[in-house]
């Protein structure tokens, strides 16, 4: 699409109540990155819990990966402060129309690498894939620990504008009692599709951007209003994975990563893969700070829940990451709307990512 104004509402293909308004109008442009904190970019921070040589400061080490030279490279403790804990015994109750149900659950940290301030594009390939395989094996032991625990989350904050409190380079992993709504969302609304269209709307998804090409003219005066072409949402594609920005992107720089061939939960990805999932997310995440330029982000990954009323969906769900970096602040509009205000055109943020150059 050219440098047009772009303002129209947006809905996301698998869970269409979730819209947002791509409005690139500067008017809309709320406060942007150059006025959040910067992230802390130190190697080494003596008081920091989480440096090297500091390891007796943290909670004791539910268990570490090595590097080669016999270092940790990647370390697993408890949260300190839990957001669901398990020292408690079950005590849901029902109060007039008021619920509750037990903050049951675990909360840990993963350290991510002993350098305070690295970046994930900053991390090495080999790094990565261990800061993988470290997830899916605290995330397949939560699963096999208790079958109260319906999901286990695996997320990162990077920098103060994402909401990292610890400056030191980490990502959590919550087990919980509950399903998270946007993640019910996504299985039942996928379920639906699967069910009308036997098969998978996030391999649709996939396919389309790999091979939809389309030109829709204005119907009065004939002129084009849009053009859609093959691979215009794509920003990487390796050998099992596509990093994409979606259509309906609720944050400017948003991207998803997720398998090319159909698979549900992360925990079946085969370990050969891991070292082409770590690529793909160091490149995605280079070009992103390219672009951005010390990019601060929260991702996530949506895999299948194992429990509730979510759970069985294999053939309809299809696991995948989201990485939203956070450029602006959310607005007193999209509180109140809980409607997400875009301002560059996911066209032209994809555009700006594909042709980052890459220091190889
Ligand atoms: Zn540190
Ligand atoms: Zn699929
Ligand atoms: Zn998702």
């Amino acid at each position: 699409m050219s440098e047009l104004e772009t303002r129209e509402i947006r809905l996301n293909p698998i869970v269409p109540t979730e819209s947002v308004l791509v409005a690139t109008a500067r008017s809309m442009r709320p406060k942007k990155a150059e006025d959040l904190a910067p992230r802390d970019t130190r190697k080494h921070v003596e008081t920091c819990p989480f440096c090297r040589g500091n390891e007796a400061k943290t909670p004791p080490e539910l268990f570490r990966m090595e590097a080669e030279d016999g270092n940790w490279a990647v370390r697993l403790v408890p949260n300190l402060y839990p957001v669901l804990g398990d020292d408690r015994e079950n005590t849901n109750f029902t109060f007039g129309l008021q619920q509750t149900i037990d903050g049951y659950g675990r909360h840990e940290v993963f350290v991510d690498h002993p350098d305070h301030g690295a970046a994930i594009h900053e991390m090495s390939a080999s790094h990565l894939e261990k800061v993988f395989r470290a997830y899916r094996m605290r995330m397949a032991q939560l699963y096999e620990s208790d079958p109260r625990l319906k999901y286990v989350l695996v997320f990162k904050n990077f920098g103060p504008a994402a909401g990292a409190s610890i400056p030191h380079t980490h990502s959590q992993i919550i087990a919980m009692p509950v399903v998270p709504e946007n993640v019910q969302a996504e299985v039942i609304n996928s379920a639906e599709y699967f069910r009308k269209h036997h098969r998978c709307i996030f391999c649709a998804l996939v396919d389309e951007a790999l091979t939809f090409e389309a030109t829709i003219y204005d119907r009065a005066s004939g002129e084009i209003r849009r053009k859609i072409d093959v691979g215009q949402y794509v920003i990487e594609r390796s050998q099992h994975f596509i990093a994409i920005k979606p259509f309906a992107s609720r944050f400017e720089w948003e991207v998803h990563i997720l398998p090319l061939v159909h698979q549900a939960d992360f925990l079946d990805t085969p370990e050969d893969w891991l070292p082409d999932l770590a690529r793909i997310m160091k490149r995605t995440m280079a070009r992103l700070d390219a672009v951005i330029g010390g990019a601060q982000y929260n991702f996530f990954l949506h895999s299948v829940p194992h429990g509730g009323p979510a759970e069985g969906h294999a053939a309809s769900y299809h696991w995948h990451l989201e990485i939203c970096p956070r450029t602006s602040i959310p607005t007193g509009f999209e509180l109140g709307s809980g409607l997400f205000v875009n301002t560059i055109s996911p066209e032209a943020a994809a555009k700006k990512l594909r042709e980052a150059e890459l220091e190889e």
